[in-house]
């Protein structure tokens, strides 16, 4: 058998936007996925076809020493498989890839190299340090602080990277940090010289401290910097006042948990990770068939007796659309009928299908959903209401009153999802949340639910922010406090909101 080839594959520093589209390519290929400590687990999300294998080292303690990585990489190409070899940073970069590509050339396995951002570049891109500048330094050196028992940082040119080079850039220099500024110092590189310590680069994580060669040990240790870290020795740390930007986003470092199905949070987690925030989603609702599916099959049966077609979320439409083809019916049995999309997101979704919406109500609340309905006039008229299996019955009482006949057949249920439950409660207690985002009042009755009694304590200072008010009523009858409603229920609002809870706006004379 033809052996497969061997991808190596740089995944960037963390920040997954930071992957080449060509490893992103050879990603959503590959048969394997075999990567490390250091490259984000959510780039797997990329290659959901493969199986996925961790062997990530984390200091000191390899959970696959490297020569069986060799191996496995080895072996995996030989079965025919195509392996993405996904390593953080760039693979040629103090990461052991051209051992695995030496190894793989031996063995007659053919490979290629995808580069990747490595932690020295981008460290000092989202710390605001340029690595050159004309004018303070005009060269780098790319440097492990790490030692080898064969070969001693003692033993490095400290002559030539105090005096001849600009700026320096180690790698996995902390537990050395102190040798490598006395070093520099005792071969005369002013004690003054800025340091920079950027911790976890380009991700909502990332800490920076600065100092100079004198001062920053000790400030490393106050700060409690661990690695991974990338140390930036030069007079170009210096800049890092005027250009710093990452950690100047508005909701950077912030920690949210999102509670509702990751498909749906999508374009919110971008906007949120956009300013800063890291986003961690962590379903409290699943999405689950009706236990009937009867009433919608009898009403797709005689949909020609009706005038209207209600649809209040991308979650109704999904499923009634699929239902429509699961009877053999589609979409030109809804000509005659009036489409009433509830909310923007619905809205799309009914695009989707290539239908457009005769109506989309600017109110998102079922109370002003039905005034806007009431002044089109519905006497008389036949609705079909495919809905969730708990809804307000404002909609429905509101029409049925005005004259309107109703037909709401449950087209999905919102359940609790089997897993999560310890993962939040995992995150609530180490008190690494700033504040949950809950998008209906399901999200918030699965989290008490899944939590039980031991919400209250374990919650802490982490924050509850709610879409809108009915969400917020949910939260308030369980008894806890909503610390953020947008005045419009929109994610898009909310975004706003989150940014105002954190840096409320003066108000402009
Ligand atoms: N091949 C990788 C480097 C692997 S060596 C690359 O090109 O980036 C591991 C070291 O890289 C860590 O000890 C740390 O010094 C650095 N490193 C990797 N990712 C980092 C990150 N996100 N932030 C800071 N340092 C990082």
């Amino acid at each position: 058998m033809q052996p497969g080839t061997v991808y190596l594959i740089g995944a960037g520093p963390g920040d997954p936007g930071l992957l080449t589209l060509k490893g992103r390519d050879y990603l959503a290929a590959a048969d394997v996925v075999i990567y490390d400590y250091l490259a984000n687990p959510v780039l797997l999300a990329l290659a959901p076809q493969a199986e996925q294998i961790y062997v990530g080292k984390n200091k000191g303690k390899h959970s696959l020493p490297q020569d069986k990585i060799n191996q496995l990489l080895a072996d995996q190409a030989r079965s025919g498989k195509t392996v993405a070899r996904l390593k953080g940073g760039d693979p040629y970069v103090f990461g052991r890839g051209g051992e695995e590509a030496a190894y793989l050339h031996q063995h007659h396995i053919p490979f290629e190299v995808v580069p990747g951002v490595t932690a020295g570049f981008a460290a000092a891109a989202y710390a605001g340090i340029p690595l050159t500048h004309r004018d303070v330094t005009t060269s780098i050196a790319m440097l492990t602080g790490h030692e080898r028992p064969d070969r001693k940082l003692s033993s490095l040119d400290w002559n030539t990277l105090a005096n001849g080079i600009g700026t320096l850039v180690f790698y996995m220099g902390m537990t050395n940090l102190e040798f490598i500024c006395r070093s520099l110092i005792a071969h005369g590189r002013s004690p003054q010289t800025p340091v920079a310590i950027v911790q976890w680069a380009t991700l909502p994580r990332q800490r920076t401290v600065t100092g100079t060669l004198t001062t920053i040990g000790d400030l490393v240790v106050a700060h409690d910097i661990k690695p991974p870290a990338i140390i930036i020795i030069g007079e170009v740390v210096n800049y890092r006042d005027e250009l710093r930007w990452y950690d100047n986003l508005p909701l950077f470092g912030k920690r949210f948990l999102l509670t509702r199905p990751k498909e749906q949070a999508a374009t919110f987690i971008t906007q949120l990770q956009a300013l800063g925030a890291e986003t961690i989603c962590i379903p409290t609702i699943a999405i689950a068939d009706p236990p009937n599916w009867q009433p919608l099959d009898d009403a797709l049966s005689t949909l020609d007796g009706f005038d209207g077609l209600i649809l209040t979320s991308a979650n109704g439409v999904e499923r009634f659309f699929k239902r429509l083809r699961t009877n053999g019916l589609d979409l030109r049995r809804l000509a005659d009928i009036q489409i009433v999309s509830v909310g923007k997101k619905t809205a799309q979704a009914i695009e989707q299908y290539g239908l457009c919406p005769d109506l989309i109500p600017k109110q998102f609340q079922a109370e002003g959903i039905l005034d806007e309905l009431l002044e089109h006039g519905v006497t008389g008229r036949r609705f079909l209401y495919p809905r969730a299996e708990t809804v307000r019955p404002v909609l429905i009482d509101g029409l049925t009153a005005a004259g309107a006949e109703v037909v709401a057949p449950t087209a999905y249920r919102t359940v609790q999802p089997q897993k999560g439950a310890d993962m939040i409660r995992h995150l609530l207690t180490t008190g690494e949340l700033d504040a949950i985002c809950l998008s209906s009042p399901s999200t918030f009755d699965n989290l008490c639910a899944m939590i039980g009694e031991d919400l209250p304590t374990l919650l802490g200072t982490t924050e509850l922010f709610s879409i809108g008010a009915v969400t917020s009523a949910a939260i308030e009858r369980h008894g806890y406090r909503v610390a953020l409603e947008p005045e419009v229920s929109t994610l898009d609002d909310m975004v706003d909101a989150m940014v105002q809870h954190y840096h409320p706006r003066t108000v402009n004379s």
